[in-house]
């Protein structure tokens, strides 16, 4: 049998594979997972007998898992995949009023300048308590 000269950890695996189900592809979970290359990845997933394809995933799902993960349960600091404020379409505000705000929604002003009541963006917050809306929280965390 071949010998496999870095076996990957319980946590690597749980990773790649919370990875592949959102549809990542070799590559991407390459990236995450620092010492690792897209043929390890490929390898591994032959290895592990898992699905040849997975589905195609949400990239701003996956995004997020890596964001959370990369500051909580992993150990070592996850490489995320590089996201500029521009890689995030720029939502549609929903003009919504300040006593429409709901804690989950985004309320980055948006106010008009010709408008004479304040409106804020009203997309789904990035996080249930969250403030903004992923693109806001790009933007306001920005710099
Ligand atoms: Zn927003």
């Amino acid at each position: 049998m071949k010998t496999v000269d870095n076996p990957w950890t319980s946590l690597e695996l749980k990773i790649a594979r919370e990875l592949f189900d959102n549809g990542a592809s070799a590559q991407v979970i390459a990236d995450t997972l620092p010492g690792r290359t897209r043929n390890s990845v490929i390898g591994m997933w032959h290895r592990q007998k898992w699905p040849a394809r997975a589905p195609r995933g949400n990239d701003r799902k996956i995004k997020r898992y890596i964001k959370k993960n990369s500051t909580r349960n992993v150990k070592f600091p996850a490489t995320p995949v590089k996201r500029k404020v521009i890689d995030i379409p720029i939502p549609v505000s929903l003009e919504v009023g300040i006593l429409d705000l709901k804690p989950s929604t985004c309320r980055y002003p948006t106010t008009p300048d010709d408008a004479s009541v304040h409106l804020f963006c009203g997309n789904r917050s990035a996080s249930p308590i969250g403030s903004w809306c992923e693109y806001h929280q790009a933007l306001v965390h920005k710099g």
